[in-house]
């Protein structure tokens, strides 16, 4: 089973992921979590949301291979974090070699656009192929439903250029609706 849960930016994904990790324990399952390699803010190796929870993740990069491993032995529940950074060739080694012939629950969370409006690569490919799709939404300042990531400048003005990924700096996006991002 793939389950994908989508957010924007602040959305509270990451808060989603320790919640499950959490609902997982408590009643004796074992979760592994594992975060991109990209995504440093907080150190590397840990999922870490805003309201004050963490816990350590495994490191995937664009060339880590998805297959049943000795770190999957035992493991209920694979919760992957930035899950919009996967290849659409992970998705599928995901979705095929876990999910398919493992019988592994997987559940990833991710974005599904980038600042300009285009879906990222792993958001695009989990759009597809997963088993349940789970919208975290989340406010817009104007009290829509935000859906999309803008990235603005030091002085809060909205910024159309650049890097597709510049972590490290979230207060550099807002969650807004597609009102207020066209
Ligand atoms: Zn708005």
């Amino acid at each position: 089973m793939l389950d994908f849960y989508y957010s924007t930016m602040q959305g509270g994904k990451s808060t989603a992921l320790l919640q499950r990790r959490y609902n997982l324990t408590s009643i004796g399952r074992r979760a592994l979590v594992m975060t991109s390699s990209l995504d440093d803010r907080f150190g590397v190796g840990m999922v870490t949301s805003r309201m004050g929870l963490q816990c350590e993740a495994q490191l995937y990069t664009r060339d880590s291979v998805f297959a049943m491993s000795d770190d999957l032995v035992g493991v209920d529940e694979l919760l992957i974090e930035e899950a919009q950074f996967l290849t659409a060739g992970q998705v599928k080694q995901i979705h095929k070699n876990l999910c398919t012939d493992h019988g592994l629950r997987v559940a990833c969370f991710g974005l599904r656009t980038d600042f300009q409006g285009n879906p990222f690569e792993g958001a695009a490919s989990l759009l597809a192929l997963a088993d349940n799709l789970h919208e975290i939404s989340t406010l817009c300042l104007c009290g829509a439903k935000a859906t999309m990531n803008q990235r603005v400048d030091s002085k809060g003005s909205p910024v159309h250029d650049g890097d597709i990924v510049e972590i490290g700096g979230d207060s550099r996006y807002r969650p807004v609706c597609p009102k207020c991002f066209y």
